[in-house]
Formats: C-alpha cells, sequence, structure tokens
C-alpha cells in the first residue's frame, strides 16, 4: 500500500488510528530523504522537508528499545494492572513508539528481544507488543 496524502495532520493521525483498528501499523515516509516516521507528522524532522509523504503498512517486527517495570496501578482498568511493562520498541522500518509489553513475565524480558504486535479489541485504536518466542 502506498498512498500519497496531502492532507493535514489531524487526517494522518485519523488515518494511522484506523489501520490500527484494522490491525495495521501505518507509518509515513520521507519522499525526499526516505526516512520513516511515526507518528505522521507535517515535516520530515531529518530534513526538514514538506510534502509529500508515502504511506506504508509496517511489517510489525520490532525489537524492545528500552523499557521499564511499573509495580504500581495509575489508572483503573482497563489500564494496564501492576506490574506492567511500558516500553519503548523499535520497528523494523526505524520508527520506535511507546507502548506495553503484555503475555509476558516483565521481570524476563531484555533490551533486543523480538516483539510482535498485539492490537487493541473490538476495533480499539491501539497496539500493544508481545514477545516473539514464549517466555515463562
Ligand atoms: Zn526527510
Amino acid at each position: 500500500m502506498t498512498t500519497v496524502l496531502p492532507e493535514p495532520l489531524s487526517a494522518r493521525i485519523r488515518y494511522h488510528l484506523e489501520g490500527l483498528r484494522v490491525g495495521e501499523i501505518r507509518i509515513t515516509r520521507c519522499s525526499v530523504c526516505r526516512r520513516a516516521q511515526l507518528p505522521p507528522r507535517s515535516s520530515c524532522p531529518e530534513c526538514h522537508t514538506g510534502e509529500p509523504f508515502t504511506w506504508e503498512r509496517a511489517s510489525g517486527l520490532a525489537t524492545i528499545w528500552s523499557f521499564c517495570v511499573f509495580h504500581k496501578a495509575y489508572l483503573p482498568p482497563p489500564a494496564p494492572q501492576p506490574p506492567y511493562t511500558v516500553a519503548v520498541v523499535e520497528l523494523a522500518e526505524g520508527p520506535r513508539m511507546v507502548t506495553n509489553i503484555v503475555d509476558v513475565d516483565p521481570h524476563t524480558l531484555r533490551i533486543g528481544d523480538s516483539v510482535a504486535p498485539v492490537f487493541g479489541p473490538d476495533g480499539a485504536p491501539e497496539v500493544r507488543f508481545r514477545p516473539v518466542t514464549l517466555r515463562r
């Protein structure tokens, strides 16, 4: 999927969120320097150009770039309950995103672990990640 979308930023964010609803991580790529971006921006942080950008569907492959384990609940369910992990994952395409790592004992995680996306239930526009290999 490659589509040029010269639209306002709010439309870009909406398109990205619509992607999450259908199980896609949609990123933009600068047409000048080819840097991939998430979230979509009105100008490229690398070469500072404006339009046009192309849309891509990220592969979903990612690695844990950083993480911490929370042992206190700051919000009631459905927010994550302790212990839970807040992580920065780096997509294979380059952009990093803040997320949660789920379906794992957070104390077994390591920086550099491979993770795959878990999309929100019932079309919720959210994505979390889980380890690619099963951990106990
Ligand atoms: Zn650029």
